[in-house]
């Protein structure tokens, strides 16, 4: 009789033995139903010596319901599952969640019906069918995504297609995708994008690890020079997966790499529908998809035979995946790329400190584009000192960054503002009493966002009206806005400019590919004189006619003090920098600061980032932090203060003495209240020679908690 180790989908439990019913063929990695108790779950059969398994009789093995008809997961992602889990110290179960997408990807029908315009003009055109339709368009998806694209209600959608101006159409998903062709329209690479594109190809051809970090200027041609690689991947057939940071950012990547290719890749992001999750993850693990386009979890996906990763942008922090299984996308491509033994690139035009030692040690090789593509150059850099020179009261705008946009603005040129702060305003305040708006479940202000008029806590998505009167002291008219965020500035600039056409881009205002595409068609078209946004802005986009950036509070990212501040403060300007000035025309960047001297501004307005960083580095290394030394977070949190608290405390008592390892905490996290449950923080900071995750295991396995607290370790914390 066969008997096989099932890893479930389910993280309470660990793997479980299964019997092989006869006739059923099924192998390390195959995907199957198992039976539990009186249901049904989905699982993967695992090498039995690699997990362990309560032991069960042979006599009282349930026989496996199903072996579903898709390949096996391969060995090389069967060992990434194993060590992500091991590495950041979350449950297997969690982790082969994410190569099986929720088991979503297997179940439910094989087709889906999807809606598209047919040209009909209804009888009744009402304003809102008009807009509908037209802004529809060629776009086909399900009845409420149309009506997300159109800004409209589902019920204008089904109007139409009672009309017959909107049809139904059955998509199946085995339906293919089209594959890119690697020769459709190669550009002519500069002489050192020649050299770097070799360096990739030659490594496509070898099966072999091989990391790279990209290094080059924003705007110097990397996307040309990693497209190369990918087009070596496509001649030789195989897959690649291009990681990229952001939602935003796939839908004009997708128009760039159609541009060049002749067709899109596939798109892997959590704004899919089950739909196309289905399809696109049949496709990638039969080896149809061949170029994939995702965000951070598009990693764990079973690729049939993945020859290339292309990490972009790879200093984002939003590789660091926050909730639930807490994993560095960036880190586990490189990871993937060792088991998988095939190159990976790390582009980006300001490589983290912790990517910049590896080039450094050797271990990854650096190649660098050192200019701008063509004749576009950098542009240039210059302080603001707000104290020398302040905007007027209640403004934020110094009247020089004022005359720059003004003569921007008269050469027919775009213009942004950068402020990374969503809403109006992040505070609002009692004049009378003081009284200051706090979120119920957080420990955070309520922000006004007055284009939806309510304030929001950006934690937990708390949200209340406008208040009318202080609920404190019951005074009219005494409540204030505090700060600025980018609603408010953009009134600053409706106030200062009142014939321009100005554009807010957050994530309020772009929260889909649709919206970012749209923005980017306003933009190319001119549609828009100055944008003004958030991070959201600072990413990759490429407007020819963009020549002034001004970024409004240069030192925000600099307040809280955390470990990587200053570095994310250098690559959050440096890239919006890089907005400025792509295409012939100079850009111009104006930097607000009220400490013109720190070292930050200094590193950007000389253009010297090499001292910076080496001074950032030489800091790191002094104190030991990554990535020279290790950090892990230790939170533990509950609705109950007193249970979090103390468990907190056991977890501090308990601390096994290990050399060359220091447990700081407990104490309240950095957000000490979060959707209703307490946080407390330990901090465990370890030599990089200490297998520190092995002590956090052995520590917390000891303990026990009551059901409410929760305890995650965040390894490699980014947010502490
Ligand atoms: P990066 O990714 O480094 O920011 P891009 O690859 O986006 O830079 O290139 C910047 C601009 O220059 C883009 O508009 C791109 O199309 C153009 N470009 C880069 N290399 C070439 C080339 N060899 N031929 C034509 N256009 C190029
Ligand atoms: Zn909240």
């Amino acid at each position: 009789m066969s008997r096989v180790r099932v890893l479930l989908l389910n993280q309470a439990l660990g793997p479980l033995d299964y019997r092989v019913p006869y006739g059923m063929e099924v192998e390390p990695g195959s995907i199957v139903l198992a039976p539990l108790g009186p249901r049904q779950l989905t699982g993967v059969v695992w090498e039995a010596d690699r997990l362990a398994a309560e032991s069960v009789g042979d006599n009282r093995l349930r026989p496996l319901v199903q072996a579903y008809d898709l390949p096996p997961l391969a060995a090389p992602l069967r060992r990434l599952i194993e060590w992500t889990a091991d590495y950041y110290l979350a449950p297997t179960a969690a982790v082969l969640r994410m190569a099986l997408a929720s088991a979503s990807a297997l179940e439910g029908g094989r087709t889906v019906t999807e809606y598209r315009a047919t040209g009909l003009v209804p009888e009744r055109l009402t304003p809102q069918r008009e807009q509908a339709l037209e802004r529809i368009g060629e776009r086909q998806g399900l009845c409420r995504e149309l009506a997300m694209a159109a800004d409209v209600s589902d019920a204008v959608i089904r109007g139409l297609i009672k009309t017959g101006a909107i049809e139904a159409v059955e998509v199946s998903v085995d339906d293919p995708f089209p594959t890119p062709d690697p020769d459709h329209a190669p550009p002519a690479l500069e002489a050192v994008q020649r050299e770097a594109a070799d360096i990739f190809v030659e490594a496509v051809r070898t099966p072999d690890f091989a990391p790279f970090v990209l290094h080059g200027v924003t705007g110097s041609g990397k996307t040309e020079v990693y497209f190369e690689a990918i087009a070596e991947a496509l001649r030789r057939g195989r897959q690649t997966l291009v990681l990229l940071p952001e939602i935003a950012l796939t839908e004009p990547f997708l128009k760039r790499f159609a541009a060049r290719f002749g067709h899109e890749p596939v798109a892997w992001h959590s704004g899919l529908r089950q739909s196309q999750r289905r399809r696109a993850w049949r496709a990638i693990s039969t080896g149809d998809a061949k170029v994939v386009v995702g965000a951070r979890s598009s990693l764990f996906l079973p690729y049939r035979d993945l020859g290339l990763i292309v990490v972009d942008e790879a200093h984002e922090t939003s590789f660091k995946q926050e909730d639930g299984v807490q994993y560095h996308a960036r880190d586990v491509a490189v990871m993937r790329a060792k088991l998988e033994r095939i190159p990976v690139v790390l582009a980006s035009a300001t490589p983290a400190i912790e990517t910049r030692q590896m080039a450094e040690i050797g271990v990854y090789k650096e190649v660098r584009l050192p200019g701008r593509y063509g004749a576009a150059e950098l542009p240039d850099i210059e302080a603001i000192d707000l104290i020398a020179e302040p905007p007027p009261r209640g403004r934020w705008i110094a009247p020089r960054l004022v005359t720059e946009i003004k003569e921007t603005l008269e050469r027919g040129e775009q213009a942004l503002l950068f402020l990374n702060r969503r809403g109006y305003a992040p505070l609002t305040l009692c004049r009378h009493c003081g009284h200051r708006f706090q979120c119920p479940n957080c420990t955070a202000w309520m922000v006004e966002h007055r284009l939806v008029s309510r304030l929001a806590c950006h934690h937990c998505g708390h949200v209340m009206p406008p208040p009318e009167f202080c609920p404190e002291c019951k005074e009219p008219d005494s409540l204030v806005p505090v700060g600025p965020g980018v609603e408010r500035i953009a009134d600053e600039v409706k106030a200062l400019f009142p014939e321009a056409r100005t554009a807010i881009v957050t994530s309020d205002t772009i929260w889909s590919p649709a919206k970012a595409a749209e923005f980017v068609a306003r933009m190319e078209a001119g549609a828009i004189d100055i944008v003004v946004g958030t991070q959201l802005v600072t990413k990759g986009y490429h407007f020819p006619n963009l020549t002034l950036v001004g970024v409004i509070d240069a030192d925000l990212g600099l307040s809280g003090g955390d470990l990587r501040a200053a570095e994310r403060s250098f690559q959050q300007i440096a890239q919006v920098a890089g907005r400025a000035g792509r295409g012939e025309k100079p850009g111009r960047v104006l930097v607000q600061t009220h400490e013109p001297g720190a070292p930050v501004i200094s590193a950007l307005v000389s253009g010297d980032e090499e001292s910076f960083y080496a001074a950032e580095t030489e800091a790191r290394r002094e104190a030991a932090m990554p990535p020279f030394g290790r950090l892990a977070g230790i939170i533990v949190s509950s609705e109950d203060l007193a249970e979090a608290t103390e468990t907190a405390r056991l977890i501090g008592r308990t601390a096994p003495n290990v050399e060359n390892m220091a447990v700081f905490g407990p104490a309240p996290a950095p957000l000490a209240m979060l959707r209703g449950r307490h946080r407390q923080r330990l901090l465990v900071h370890a030599a990089r020679s200490l297998d520190v995750q092995d002590v956090i295991r052995d520590w917390l396995g000891k303990l026990e908690w009551p059901r409410g607290v929760r305890v995650a370790v965040d390894v490699d914390p980014y947010s502490f």
